[in-house]
This record gives structure tokens, C-alpha cells and sequence, in this order.
């Protein structure tokens, strides 16, 4: 059997320092859990503008297409701001989430309970806090037509259509249902069926989808409003919420602010499975490039590891050595080691991401 297949594109900025400790961590699968990858590396983002005037080579979109996983740093910086939109490093991620149809998004929200002082909320409130947004990423009102700006009498209007067919429903509601089953079976569904038609198809279809193939799984229905008051009032009630594009992209980011620092965030975007059941996916850290600190040593380099994580999870069905990887993170952390975003501590003197990624290889093969 061939190992399983990684692409790897470190991307701008810190992108390529943060996966520079993951591709040391990926080593240290190898060489100590007898877990080989084959491994390929590329460029995305403005480095690939810069080699082949576009930020993503057909070549590379390729190799995205057929690799197991894809493990991406960041992609973005001033240097590029001016290019024309169709050339901006962005338009290289676009690219890969839509030839991958990556149509589920999963964010997780989830609180060390050594940085629960970073929350902007009580600690009793996070510290302990899993859970996890599985946000639709390909369709709705970000994507619905008709939409632009028109004349109409004597004014303009600003038009955006919030459109969502059956199947699209249904594929992310089952990737919603699936995770459940890894985790603590609980499905919380978000809309605003009480104002919106795309709404109530939601509600009739995710529950469908339930009594069909997950009658196991405990699914409940909130409106994204109240979804949001809870996720600030009792976020620990949640296992796992899906959501539709609009409510997922604001939901998310509430949820991300639970937990403290921008560097500790990971995700996974997951499409329909290949014949050997493992999804198209692509694994980034939510934060961007960072050109402020970019070359210094400075990036924490968690985020884009939790992401490798998610990796070995979801698109290797490795959980256990998923979970290592997570405690030694945590681990670390208790420790009192800390990159410079995660200072607030008297009398800590953060170490670089190299320390950072140091002390992760330390707390792994402790546990060995
Ligand atoms: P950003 O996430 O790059 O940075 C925001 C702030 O958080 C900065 O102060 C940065 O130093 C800090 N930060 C982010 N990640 C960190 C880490 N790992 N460790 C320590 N500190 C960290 O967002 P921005 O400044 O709005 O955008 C910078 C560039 O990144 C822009 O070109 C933007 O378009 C791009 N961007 C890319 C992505 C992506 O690749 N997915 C996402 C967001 C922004």
C-alpha cells in the first residue's frame, strides 16, 4: 500500500515559517508512529504570481485534484494589493475550494483551558469550550443570481439572492451528521425559518436528512439570531452547528472570538468523497498571512498545526494520533510556553515559532 498523498503550499508571509514546524511534526509521524506521507510541495498566492503570473498554476490545481489532502500556510501581503482582482493571491484559494467543491466548511471552536484568560468572556463560560461549525461554503446568497446593483425608477438597488437547492442541504447536513458521530452526537441546525422560504427548506431537509440515515444523532433547530446569543451567553451547550454560508461566515467568527488568539485557529474544507471514501479536503489556519510579523519568528504556529490535526482526523481517520498531536499542543500550553500573540502573563518571555514548534516535538515524544 502507498503512503497517503499531502500537497503542501506554505504560501506568503508566515505561511511557509508556521509550515515550516508542521513539516517537522508530519517528519516526526513518520520516523515515530510508522505514518509516512508522501509529500509535495508548491507555491500559491502571490510567491506563484510572482514565478508564473498567476496565483495558482494549472500544474498545482492538478496535484490538488489528486492528492489525499491538501495543507495550505497562508497567501496574501501589500506587496500584491494593486494586481488586478483576477491575479490576487486570494483568487488562488477561490480556485482550489471551487474546482474541489469544497462545500463544507468546518470550524472549530475550541478552548484551552490554559488560555481561557485570552476569552473576551468568563472563563467558566469557555474554558473547557468544543465545538465545532460546519459552515456551507459554495452556495447562497454570496452565489445566488440574480444579484448587482440596478436602476430602478429614479434610484439604484442592491440586489443579493439567498438561493439553496435540496442537494446542496442535504450533502452538508450529512457532513454535519458525520462529525456528530465522532464527537457527542449532537446536531444543532441554524436559519431563520421564521422570515426566510431558503429557511424552512432548510429546516425540512437537514431533518430529513436526520431521520433517513442518522436517527442516532440528536439533531435541534435554532434561528441563527438566537444562535448567536447563545454562542456568547452558553457556547457550551453546542456540539456541532451547521449553518449556511451567510449565518456561518458571522457564526464562525463569533465562535473563533471565544477562544482567544487569531493563531490558534485551524479548519478544514471538505467536498463529496472520492471512491475510497476519503473527502476532497483542504486544511488552513483561519488567520492570513500576518506581513506585520512576517520574517521575524514571531508567528504561532499552532493554528496551522491543529489544521495538520484535523488532517490526520478527517481525511486519514487517525484520531488517536489526531488527539496526541492536540494534547501535546495543550500540554505545551499548560506549560506556560508562549508565542508573542498569546502574551499577557507577567514575566513570560515568548520563544519564536521554532520554540514554539520545539516544545510541540518535546511534548510528542513524551508521550511516546
Ligand atoms: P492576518 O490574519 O494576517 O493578521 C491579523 C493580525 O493577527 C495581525 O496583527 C497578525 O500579526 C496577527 N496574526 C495572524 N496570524 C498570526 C499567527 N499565526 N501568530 C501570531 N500573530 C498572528 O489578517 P490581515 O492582517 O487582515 O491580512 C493580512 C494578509 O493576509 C492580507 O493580504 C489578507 O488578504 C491575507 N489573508 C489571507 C487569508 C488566507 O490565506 N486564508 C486569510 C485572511 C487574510
Amino acid at each position: 500500500m502507498s503512503n497517503p498523498s499531502l500537497l503542501i503550499l506554505p504560501g506568503d508571509g508566515i505561511g511557509p515559517e508556521v509550515m515550516t514546524e508542521v513539516k517537522r511534526i508530519i517528519d516526526w509521524f513518520g520516523a515515530k508512529r510508522d505514518l509516512a506521507f508522501d509529500v509535495e510541495e508548491d507555491l500559491v498566492g502571490g510567491c506563484a504570481y510572482d514565478k508564473h503570473g498567476t496565483p495558482l498554476h494549472d500544474d498545482t490545481m492538478a496535484k490538488a485534484l489528486q492528492v489525499d489532502a491538501v495543507l495550505l500556510g497562508a497567501v496574501g501581503g501589500p506587496k500584491y494589493d494593486n494586481l488586478d482582482f483576477s491575479v490576487k493571491p486570494e483568487r488562488g484559494l477561490l480556485r482550489l475550494r471551487k474546482e474541489m467543491d469544497l462545500f463544507s466548511n468546518l470550524r472549530p471552536a475550541q478552548c484551552f483551558d490554559a488560555l481561557a484568560d485570552f476569552s473576551s468572556l468568563k472563563k467558566d463560560i469557555v474554558a473547557g469550550l468544543d465545538i465545532m461549525i460546519v459552515r456551507e461554503l459554495t452556495s447562497g446568497v454570496y452565489f445566488g443570481e440574480p444579484r448587482g446593483i440596478f436602476e430602478e425608477g429614479n434610484e439604484r438597488v442592491g440586489i443579493n439572492t439567498q438561493r439553496y437547492t435540496e442537494s446542496e442541504i442535504d450533502r452538508v447536513a450529512r457532513s454535519a451528521f458525520e462529525l456528530a458521530r465522532r464527537r457527542n452526537n449532537k446536531v444543532c441546525s441554524m436559519e431563520k425559518a421564521n422570515v426566510m422560504e431558503s429557511g424552512i427548506l432548510w429546516r425540512e431537509v437537514v431533518q430529513k436528512v436526520r431521520d433517513t440515515d442518522y436517527p442516532d444523532v440528536e439533531l435541534t433547530h435554532m434561528y441563527a439570531d438566537n444562535g448567536a446569543m447563545q454562542l456568547v451567553r452558553a457556547p457550551k451547550q453546542f456540539d456541532v452547528i451547521v449553518t449556511d454560508n451567510l449565518f456561518g461566515d458571522i457564526l464562525s467568527d463569533c465562535a473563533a472570538m471565544l477562544t482567544g488568539s487569531l493563531g490558534m485557529l485551524p479548519s478544514a474544507s471538505l467536498g463529496a468523497p472520492n471512491a475510497d471514501g476519503r473527502p476532497k479536503a483542504l486544511y488552513e489556519p483561519v488567520h492570513g498571512s500576518a506581513p506585520d510579523i512576517a520574517g521575524q519568528g514571531k508567528a504561532n504556529p499552532i493554528a496551522c498545526i491543529l489544521s495538520f490535526a484535523m488532517a490526520l482526523r478527517y481525511s486519514f481517520d487517525q484520531g488517536e494520533e489526531a488527539a496526541r498531536l492536540e494534547a501535546a499542543v495543550e500540554k505545551v500550553l499548560a506549560d506556560g510556553v508562549r508565542t508573542a500573540d498569546l502574551l499577557g502573563e507577567e514575566g513570560v518571555t515568548p520563544v519564536s515559532t521554532t520554540g514554539m514548534g520545539d516544545a510541540i516535538l518535546a511534548a510528542l515524544d513524551a508521550s511516546l
